[in-house]
């Protein structure tokens, strides 16, 4: 029966780049390279040769920390702010990727704006989640550096606190297509900073990633977070690089803490790229 092969151009196969169709459960190619859809829904597409360690990506308790503080609401202006742009530049229209979607706190946000939403990463672990909790986005397993979907297949790509590759990212852009950036201003988690290095910098943010789009607005958001107790500071920490730096009586102090402050610092980019001939 032909009606059960259903055409989904949107996936390529990471092994020879052909699209891939999906019939009952399995993606396919037509050299048959193919990649079971997960019970929970999601797809991998990380082939064990492009995998560079066993697990790649944030690991279990990086992702449960991640999601519980996300949970709490901490970073809710910064959804607020990306959902506005969206609602301003993108349309109804559009094809979504979060590109390093994690365990898809920020794909989901759009479910109600568009109903083409795709989350990509290379954290399996992560991805489960997000398939599990998120059933109306596509979510997938593969690497920023080949991604696996077809050329020019969205109109609006999220990178949040991801690695940029912007060539890949351009690729699977449309034409006029947006891709919006979020990476760490200046004084981001500066107080947390502070605990853990005894001279805490602040962030770079003069270099930017992207070169052959263009910068249609850069907006920076800083407010105060406060937190009243030591679980949420230590999932935020988690969430961290300088987790790594953090000793285990740090640790300690840190979760027996009731108040501490903490600055929040965005620099929100959103680009556009330019007609290809
Ligand atoms: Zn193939």
């Amino acid at each position: 029966m032909t009606s059960e092969v259903m055409p989904s151009p949107n996936y390529r196969c990471p092994l020879c780049n052909s699209s891939l169709a999906l019939k009952v459960k399995t993606y396919r190619c037509d050299n048959n390279h193919c990649f079971d859809q997960a019970k929970e829904g999601y797809v991998n597409l990380l082939p064990v040769q492009h995998k560079h360690s066993k697990s790649p990506g944030d690991n279990k308790t990086m992702v449960d920390a991640r999601r519980a503080f996300l949970d709490k609401g901490y970073y809710q202006p910064l959804i607020d702010e990306i959902t506005n742009l969206y609602q301003e530049f993108g349309d109804s229209k559009a094809t979504i990727l979060d590109a390093g979607c994690g365990e898809g706190f920020y794909t989901h946000q759009h479910k109600n704006l568009t109903n083409s939403i795709y989350g990509v990463d290379i954290a399996k672990d992560a991805v489960k989640i997000a398939a599990k909790r998120y059933k109306t986005c596509n979510f997938s397993v593969g690497t920023l550096s080949n991604l696996p979907f077809n050329d020019r297949f969205f109109s609006w790509i999220y990178s949040i606190y991801a690695p940029i590759l912007e060539d890949e990212l351009s690729r699977v852009l449309s034409n006029n297509g947006y891709l919006l950036t979020v990476t760490p201003a200046e004084n981001h988690l500066f107080e947390l900073k502070s605990l853990i290095y005894r001279e805490a910098r602040e962030h770079n943010t003069a270099k930017t990633p992207i070169t052959k789009m263009t910068l249609v607005k850069e907006q920076r958001l800083h407010y105060q977070m406060d937190f009243n107790n030591g679980e949420d500071i230590t999932n935020l920490l988690a969430m961290t690089p300088f987790a790594f730096k953090t000793t285990p009586e740090l640790l300690t102090k840190l979760k027996a803490k009731t108040q501490f402050s903490c600055q929040a610092d965005f620099l929100i980019r959103l680009y556009q790229k330019d007609d290809e001939n």
